[in-house]
């Protein structure tokens, strides 16, 4: 019997409790606060430390909630368990795993580019890796994300000069941080919506450098939004609440406006290649590192790098199928 088992999450049996469950159990450990791994119902979740705010903004007040800072082993049962950075937002964790010499991490979400909030990505060495492929295709490739920052400034600056306010469309936990935090060395102050603003003040507590940011409301001077960005996420386009500020142009910050298509299909005016997740290199240094040989992809292309660990690195590569990828909103 393998360490981990692909149910419901991830079970560890010895250890009696899941991994990111997508159905009621007594004992959760979470990965990171996204809502396709943190799910209501549980008796009982374990999750880093700067994960609290968020998970009780998410999960209730009275969710019972146990917190472990990185690189600090509990043992549940007998088994070892230990968080450590997974670099993809505020809190996120890899969750270590160990009994009688096997080693399993679960990653979660991953990225390994440092962005400037999250605490960068660490591999850690095991047996059995599982890791997520949300980009796992060679055509992903990101530029670094101060050249992407520099992008969306030069965007607001045209939109500025045509009069019309400048909206991005990003996650509210995570991807919202960092343009937050990316545009505040251009002096550009952000107008949010409240699901955003609420993000950021579950994180701040953790990131006091982190700006404060606005809550937009129809008392705000149009001039000053003018002046600055709206930041919201995707369910906020088409809504009064956003068109009482049009005109403005719509840019869009996520991984998947690499794809030639995308950003028309979403009606934005542009789009931002900015990604919480590890583009196709980024999977693979990161897979390297940990030293695994038997590497469990899920979430995304799963199939095409299993195949690709396996012939063209010598690893045990395998697709996992998992409920995890559609990230809120
Ligand atoms: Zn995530
Ligand atoms: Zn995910």
């Amino acid at each position: 019997m393998p360490l981990l088992e692909f149910d419901n999450g991830f079970y560890c049996r010895q250890g009696d409790f899941y991994i990111d469950p997508y159905r009621p159990v007594d004992r959760a450990i979470l990965t990171h606060g996204h809502s396709d791994h943190a799910r209501s119902g549980m008796k009982h979740y374990l999750a880093h430390t700067e994960s609290e705010l968020i998970l009780k903004a998410r999960l209730g007040a009275d969710a019972v909630i146990e917190t472990l800072p990185y690189n600090v082993p509990v043992t549940i049962n007998g088994v070892k368990v230990s968080l450590h950075p997974a670099g993809h937002i505020v809190g996120s964790a890899q969750v270590r795993v160990e009994y009688q010499g096997e080693v399993w991490v679960v990653s979660g979400d991953y990225k390994t580019e440092d962005d400037g909030i999250s605490t960068p990505f660490e591999p850690v060495r095991c047996q059995h890796f599982v890791t997520e492929s949300t980009f796992g295709l060679p055509i992903y490739q990101w530029e670094e994300q101060d050249v992407i920052m520099e992008k969306m400034y030069q965007w607001i600056l045209k939109n500025r000069e045509k009069g019309r306010a400048s909206v991005l469309v990003a996650y509210t936990l995570g991807k919202s941080q960092r343009i937050v935090h990316g545009l505040a060395k251009y002096g550009i102050k952000i107008y949010a919506h409240g699901a955003t603003v609420n993000m950021n003040e579950a994180v701040r507590p953790f990131r006091p450098e982190l700006p404060m940011i606005e809550k937009l409301t129809k008392d705000t001077p149009k001039e000053d939004v003018l002046q600055g960005a709206i930041l919201c996420p995707g369910s906020a386009l088409d809504t009064p609440w956003l068109r009482r500020w049009y005109p403005y142009a719509v840019g869009v910050c996520s991984g998947w406006m690499q794809v030639r298509g995308a950003q028309r299909r979403r009606n934005a005016d542009a789009g931002f290649v900015l990604s919480d997740h590890a583009d196709w290199p980024g999977l693979l240094d990161a897979i390297e590192a940990t030293g695994a040989e038997n590497v469990w992809a899920t979430h995304g292309f799963s199939s095409t790098l299993a195949r690709f660990l396996t012939e063209e690195r010598g690893l045990n590569g395998q697709v996992v199928k998992t409920q995890y990828g559609e990230e809120e909103e």
